[in-house]
């Protein structure tokens, strides 16, 4: 067991240093929740709500806040393994000055706090401000290199302003890619990072900004028992705190009459879990079994590095393509426009809606992380099949160097039918768990928050 740990420990922190690159799972999440909740009546028809300022929100609720919180704190510590507490200083406190509050509630669910959490809606690719006034886009993320939020039309909100349930929720549920979560380990050189008591980046490279995210968007809940004996930085992985954390506010803030708040915190809770959906955040390798990671490190360690770094190469790789598929085509199909695109009706798909039990608490990991990591190899399969072996089976392309204006839906298009099909069925497949989980999350947050009735 010791030679095993001893091989094992030299790969994966390798392998992790790559799979922790490309975090942002499904490439703007809002194409995928507008579809899958526009077949909710309930949203599609609520009736809109008023934008409120944090710190007006904050303001208003500061002392049931303070409780809400705690007992949030309590039942993470209670139910999350390996779950690192917030430390008792960054308690949230009521009273004070609006300002201050607002210091003390980004503490306090300890996010990057030069996020500045504006007010504003994300368009639907195509759809023009009007005469709307519009927000930079590095007014909504703390990204400054390779953000998809470049490509996206913003519009500012003032509060007062009244907006659609449904767009609030698909614009946060994006949001959480927009820098929340960057920066917040120890090792980070941030001082924010310093205090909030996360310990050490378990993996990823904390020198790249984009990376230090991937622990809180990734969920690797379902790996052989050998690989946590042999990497236990592994079973540091939170999307089920920030589920639970984003779901408990919305749920608060509907209840109080916050409903701005409630869907924005609600399209937060979205977003990772969405996240889970997508294999390569629910499997650290997928398509390579333990006896393989074993063979590749034991060469490695005798000096024949070449099978190491291929490997590593063609899990990034898959891992790229795969969102960058499911982007360009989402967002060619909302600009042609074709709603009746196979992603965008597996997204409005309901059929599988009653299969899943109502959304609980166990959903993230056992639900949703488990069925993404039980299709990951066959997933992974589908892409090596479907498209150019120089993509996806090339060890000398390096897709996340390279990919600035690559269209993989494009290059799929000149691939053989059969090729084209089965990549539609695996992505497909993927967006209608994506839909079904999104459902079923606001099913229960309506059922909870009362604003259903
Ligand atoms: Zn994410």
């Amino acid at each position: 067991m010791v030679i095993v740990k001893h091989i094992l420990r030299g790969i994966l922190p390798a392998l992790l240093w790559f799979a922790a690159g490309p975090a942002s799972a499904w490439s703007n999440h809002a194409l995928g929740t507008w579809q899958a909740l526009s077949v909710m009546p309930e949203m599609k028809s609520a009736a809109p709500v008023k934008v409120e300022r944090l710190e007006t929100f904050l303001a208003a609720e500061d002392v049931a806040l303070e409780k809400v919180l705690a007992q949030e704190e309590a039942w993470v510590r209670a139910n999350v393994p390996v779950y690192p507490p917030r430390p008792e200083a960054l308690a949230f406190r009521s009273s004070g000055q609006p300002a201050e509050l607002r210091q003390r509630f980004i503490s306090a669910v300890r996010i990057n706090p030069e996020l500045k959490l504006n007010l504003f809606l994300q368009l639907r690719p195509g759809e023009q401000l009007n005469g709307r006034p519009g927000l930079p886009w590095a007014e909504v993320t703390t990204l400054r290199g390779e953000t998809t939020a470049r490509e996206i039309t913003f519009q500012d909100l003032a509060e007062g302003d009244t907006v659609a349930p449904l767009d609030v929720l698909a614009t946060a549920s994006d949001e959480p890619d927009y820098g929340m979560d960057l920066g917040l380990w120890e090792n980070n050189e941030t001082a924010y990072g310093k205090t909030y008591g996360f310990g050490k980046q378990p993996f990823g490279n904390p020198a790249l900004e984009f990376s230090s995210q991937a622990p809180f968007h990734m969920g690797f809940y379902h790996e052989a028992g050998i690989i946590y004996l042999a990497a236990g930085f592994l079973k540091r992985t939170y999307p089920e705190y920030r589920i639970h954390l984003w779901q408990t506010l919305a749920v608060h803030a509907l209840r109080s009459g916050h409903a701005y708040w409630g869907w924005r915190f609600a399209g937060w809770a979205l977003h990772y879990q969405q996240d889970l959906s997508q294999p390569y955040h629910a499997r650290v390798l997928p398509g390579v079994g333990v006896a393989r990671m074993l063979w590749i490190n034991s060469v490695d360690l005798l000096g024949y590095h070449a099978a190491k770094d291929h490997a590593i190469t063609l899990v990034s790789n898959r891992h790229l393509a795969l969102e960058n598929y499911q982007y360009h085509r989402m967002r060619a199909a909302y600009l042609r426009p074709d709603p009746d695109d196979a992603l965008m009706l597996a997204c409005r798909d309901t059929a599988r809606d009653l299969a899943y039990a109502p959304y609980d608490d166990n959903s993230p990991r056992q639900v949703i992380a488990k069925e993404a990591q039980t299709m990951a190899d066959a997933a992974d399969t589908a892409l090596e099949q479907s498209l150019p072996a120089h993509y996806i089976a090339d060890p000398g392309y390096d897709f996340g160097k390279s990919e600035k204006g690559v269209d993989i839906f494009e290059v799929s298009g000149k691939s053989p039918q059969s090729a084209q099909q089965a990549l539609t069925g695996l992505t497909a497949e993927l967006l209608r768990n994506v839909g079904a989980h999104t459902r079923s999350l606001v099913r229960s947050l309506l059922a909870r928050s009362g604003a259903s009735r």
